[in-house]
């Protein structure tokens, strides 16, 4: 999983229309203009500290952080970008939108400061181990492609991820700041198997076209909040996208732009449907903040 998708990842652009899968920052501003919200909040309820930086886990296009850096920016925040990317592509895509980042292999490198750190759909790209009772259940070439070597009853682990929030909850107990993970998955951990992989918007078998189709399962957040209190972090109640999204005004902030730009009423009601409504976005995906046990809790999840 993590060959294929480092493969994946390197040679392509793979979000929107043309490419395989889209994502909520590729679907409206308003997903991230209310991160940029949200995050100036905590930040300056914080007391504006001047040092703090923003971060992204796998910016993608760079969509997410220009919609995050408008709002921000506004607000005062006047600090550095650090953006977590492997992809070649895609930091070339970053570089062409956003101004003067810094780019780094993994979260270790980022700077000993506090930290406004967003993470979307990151964690269920890293790869994951399933298990059959107790054996690992393996990836063999048989027949000329790839098999499974065995089938029963699953129950994924993701030592990855687990190590990512880990190090996260670290660094926010020791440097302070905050870090949003938004990706879909459960709140609660329990057996089953998620993997998946998508080409063309499309469900595709998992073990055809090795690196050309995205690889991803679904995030286990009882895991990685663990990991991240764990380390130090305090963690926050996990929400759905759809009642996070609602608490954070998105119903005032898509009225608002309609009221500025009537010919997109269509557009917008269209956006806010397909990232809050019960059967697109709104209940899959879920949201859970961590955090320095001295910031406070960033809003959304009250
Ligand atoms: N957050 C963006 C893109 C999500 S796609 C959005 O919401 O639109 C996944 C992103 O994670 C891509 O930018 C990909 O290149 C990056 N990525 C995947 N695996 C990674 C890894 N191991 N280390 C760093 N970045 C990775």
């Amino acid at each position: 999983m993590e060959a294929c998708n480092q493969y994946y990842y390197a040679t392509r652009d793979p979000l929107g229309a043309g490419g395989d899968f889209t994502t909520a920052p590729e679907i409206s501003q308003l997903f991230g203009e209310l991160i940029g919200a949200a995050l100036a909040d905590v930040w300056v309820r914080a007391g504006s500290p001047p040092d703090a930086f923003y971060a992204e886990l796998g910016p993608g296009r760079g969509t997410l952080a220009d919609d995050v850096l408008r709002v921000l920016r506004r607000a005062g925040f006047a600090g550095e970008v650090h953006l977590v990317e492997t992809s070649p592509v895609l930091r070339t895509a970053q570089k062409e939108l956003l101004s003067d980042p810094q780019w780094h292999d993994a979260v270790d490198s980022l700077p000993n400061r506090p930290m406004l750190l967003v993470a979307n759909e990151f964690f269920d790209a890293l790869p994951i181990r399933q298990h059959v009772g107790a054996m690992e259940r393996r990836v063999i070439a048989a027949g000329g492609g790839l098999a499974f070597d065995r089938d029963g009853e699953i129950v994924e682990t993701s030592p990855v991820r687990d190590q990512v929030a880990a190090e996260l909850g670290r660094r926010l107990h020791t440097h302070g700041g905050v870090a949003l993970v938004i990706d879909y998955g459960h709140a609660k951990s329990a057996p089953g198997d998620t993997l998946q992989a998508v080409r063309g918007h499309r469900f595709a078998h998992v073990l055809a076209n090795a690196g050309e189709q995205d690889l991803t399962s679904h995030v286990d957040f009882e895991a990685i909040g663990r990991s991240a209190a764990d380390a130090g972090a305090s963690v926050t109640p996990v929400a759905t996208q759809g009642e996070w999204l609602n608490l954070l005004g998105i119903g005032a902030r898509a009225a608002a732009l309609t009221a500025a730009n009537p010919d997109r009423a269509e557009e917008l009601a269209a956006a806010v449907q397909r990232l809050t409504g019960k059967a697109e976005m709104g209940e899959l995906f879920k949201v859970v903040a961590f955090h320095a046990p001295d910031w406070p809790q960033p809003a959304g999840f009250e």
